[in-house]
This record gives C-alpha cells, structure tokens and sequence, in this order.
C-alpha cells in the first residue's frame, strides 16, 4: 500500500495486499427493491443533453412495456423531475423513500423531491453528495425494476467514481456533443469504464445536428462531427445521433418529455432488449444438488433431497428442496431429466448413473462437498470442478444409482 493510499482501488493501478475488490464496494438495495438491470448515463461535462437522453431512454424502455426508475445522481444539477413535471415531495414511511411516479408510470427519485424548495442550491462537497447518491440506492423503494437509468454528475471525479463503486452498474452511455473536445471527454469516460470493469454500451452524440424545417436540410451547427473517428479510436460504438430539435426543449420545459413522439434513441433501447434476451435465452438453468441437510451428500442415490436451483445468468432466481423419491437403479436420472435439470452436482455417484446424465445431456460434477448453495453458486461462476470420483466402494454399490 502506498503512503498516499485514499483505500479507492478502483483508480490506482498498485497491485498491493490491500487491495479491494470492486465488489467489496458495493452497498445492497432496499429489502423491497429488485433491480435487474442499471445504466449510467455520462458525459464531460454539463448541459450536453445527458438528462435529456437519460429520459428519452427510460421513456423508450417503459414504452416497450419495461418497469423503468431513474435515479437522478447529478445532484448539484437535477433536472429530471422537470423534465418530467414532477413537483410533488417524495413519500417517507418507516420502511424507507418512496420514488415519485410519473404520468406514464416511470419511478423517479431526485434530490429535488427531497428539498423543502427546489430552487435551493445543493452546496455539498463530494463525500455528502456521493453518500447522497447511495442513499437513493439503499433506501428508497423501488419494488420491481427491470431498467434503471442513472442521471450521472457530469465529469469523471469523485462523485461519479463513488457512484460506480456502491452501486452495481452494468452498463454506461457515454453522450458528447460536436461542440466539446470529444476526444478527450471520450477517452476519459472509456478509461473510468475500464477502471471500474463496467461496459461501454455506446456513444450518444447529441446535438448533432439540425434539420431545417423550411427547405429540409441538415446543418452542423457546431461545425462537423467527428465522433464516428473518435469511438472507434477507442472501440466503442455510435449508438444514436440525435438533432437539435427545438420541440425536445420545450417538451422538457413544460414537464412533458414522456408524450414526446421521438424515436431517436430506438437502436439503443433495440440493443438493450436484443441483450437481455440473449441472457435470457442461453442462461437459464436448473442445477439440481444431490443433499442432505443442505449439505452435498457423498451418496447420490442415497441423498435425502435434491435441492433445485432456478438461475438465470449467474443468479439463482429460485431454491426449493424435492425430496428423493427413492432410489430404484436408474430411475433418478430420469426423475430429474423429467424436472428439466441440466446440471447435476453430488459428492459420489455411481458409473451408472454418471452415464445415463450423459446420455441425456445433463452436465455431471462430482467429487463436491460444503453446503448445496455454495456449490451452485461456485458452478455459476465457473470455479466448481468435477474431481471425476465416481463411487467405486462397493458399499455404496446401489445407493449411489450404480447398478
Ligand atoms: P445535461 O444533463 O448534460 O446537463 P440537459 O439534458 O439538462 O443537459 O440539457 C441541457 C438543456 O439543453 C436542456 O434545456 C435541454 O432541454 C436542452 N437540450 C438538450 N439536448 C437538446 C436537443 N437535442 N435539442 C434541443 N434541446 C436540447
């Protein structure tokens, strides 16, 4: 550790001893809120239009039928709840905040709907405002969200880096416009990205444009665009660029950003919808483990239970214990085929058995012990092996399915 050690690892490079992992960081939502997926939304600096894209996106994903929040971070900036004519003060009960709801449905939590007066100036310095942030993590209640957007403080210090760090960020949106030194703002954002292990999903470049109603055409009014040049200088992808339109800033004036008839940012949500469905559709299993008293048992056949784990990516969505219903030669490989089980994870198992899972297709890891959660848990992350010990004792002949 070096003497001038801040304990942020996430942006020092030093591989000491002391060295956390990002995950060591992270702060746990509210017992009530179950979030599936969160965005932040960056840029370098302010009014580049990054509530307004943080908005448009939420608006295109609860269009799309998605439970949607946004959590605005930019704390010395809020602009969401504006944007979406939000005036109402949040709710409090003992269980915690509740986010405010909009016209269409989209959950939002800001520090205005917190102020006595909106127009109070928030004169915090950083570690109040990132423990600000937090909080809207921990203690509101966002019940069932499948995409949250998070409204970035603009730039890349503190405060967005303590954002990055308790919160468990998937993805970010990076928004430029021709006017600032994209290179630069580009380079610094894809840098964090990196440093704190979290995908760039895409470059927004706003203001790109405008489109003249009289004859048209198109006009660059901050000069040419170079940002195709510069995201592929850093391997990230143009995923949107939006016009000036003058009927976006009124929308956002006038609180009305949700009955906007704007489609700019479709490819984006596409990709977004495109990605979970691909989690979907390659990752969920049902890993069964053959237990007793929630332990992996040594005798597969002879198990008390099987304990079944629903996943879907590396999350177990699912537990619940199925009683072995006996232990007939050949009959439990099918019984769980049957279940749709596609792993089976057990201490000893009979050759027998071994061979009727691989005839079937279903995965066999043996050689296991320690409790059943942590063996599920330690397969979703790769770092179960099946030590191959097949049970040879002729004791446990029958018991464990050999026949
Ligand atoms: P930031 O969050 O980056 O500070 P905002 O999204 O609040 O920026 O945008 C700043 C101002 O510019 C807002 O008044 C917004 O309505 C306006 N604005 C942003 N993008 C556009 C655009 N493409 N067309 C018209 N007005 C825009």
């Amino acid at each position: 550790m070096s003497e001038a050690c801040d304990q942020s690892c996430s942006s020092c490079s030093e591989e000491c001893s002391d060295r956390k992992d990002k995950n060591d960081f992270l702060e746990s939502p509210h017992e009530l809120s179950r979030i599936k997926k969160v965005i932040g939304v960056v840029s370098g600096k302010g009014g580049v239009g990054k509530s307004l894209v943080t908005s448009l996106m939420a608006v295109t994903m609860s269009r799309r039928g998605f439970n949607t929040a946004i959590l605005d971070a930019d704390i010395t900036g809020p602009s969401i709840p504006k944007a979406f004519g939000i005036k109402e003060k949040a709710r409090t009960s003992e269980l915690g905040v509740y986010p405010n709801t909009s016209k269409t449905g989209i959950d939002i939590m800001s520090i205005n709907l917190l102020l006595e007066n909106e127009t109070d100036p928030v004169i915090w310095r950083g570690p109040i405002i990132g423990n600000t942030v937090k909080q809207f993590w921990t203690d509101v209640i966002w019940g069932d969200i499948d995409y949250m957007f998070i409204d970035m403080p603009p730039g890349t210090g503190d405060v967005p880096l303590t954002v990055f760090q308790s919160l468990p960020v998937d993805g970010i949106i990076i928004v430029t416009s021709p006017q600032e030194l994209v290179s630069m703002i580009v380079a610094k954002a894809v840098k964090m990205a990196e440093m704190m292990k979290i995908p760039v999903i895409g470059l927004v470049e706003n203001m790109s444009f405008f489109k003249c109603p009289d004859c048209g055409k198109s006009h660059s009014i901050f000069g040419d665009s170079h940002v195709e040049e510069v995201a592929a200088q850093y391997g990230v992808d143009v995923v949107a660029k939006m016009p000036i339109d003058p009927k976006l800033a009124a929308a956002c004036d006038k609180g009305l950003i949700e009955l906007t008839d704007i489609n700019w940012l479709d490819n984006l949500a596409n990709q977004l919808e495109d990605e979970e469905q691909e989690i979907k559709g390659e990752q969920k299993m049902k890993i069964a483990v053959a237990s007793d008293n929630g332990n992996v048992t040594g005798h597969f056949g002879h198990c008390e239970s099987f304990m079944i784990f629903d996943t879907e990516g590396k999350k177990i969505v699912k537990t619940e214990a199925v009683a072995n219903p006996g232990h007939k030669p050949g009959f439990l490989p099918n019984f769980l085929n049957d279940m749709g089980v596609n792993v089976i994870i057990s201490g000893g198992m009979g050759g027998g058995a071994v061979d009727i899972f691989n005839e079937k297709g279903i995965e066999v890891v043996i050689g296991v012990s320690g409790t059943a959660a942590d063996s599920a848990a330690l397969y979703l992350d790769g770092k179960l092996e099946s030590t191959g010990s097949i049970c040879q004792e002729h004791e446990h002949h029958d018991e464990c399915g050999e026949h």
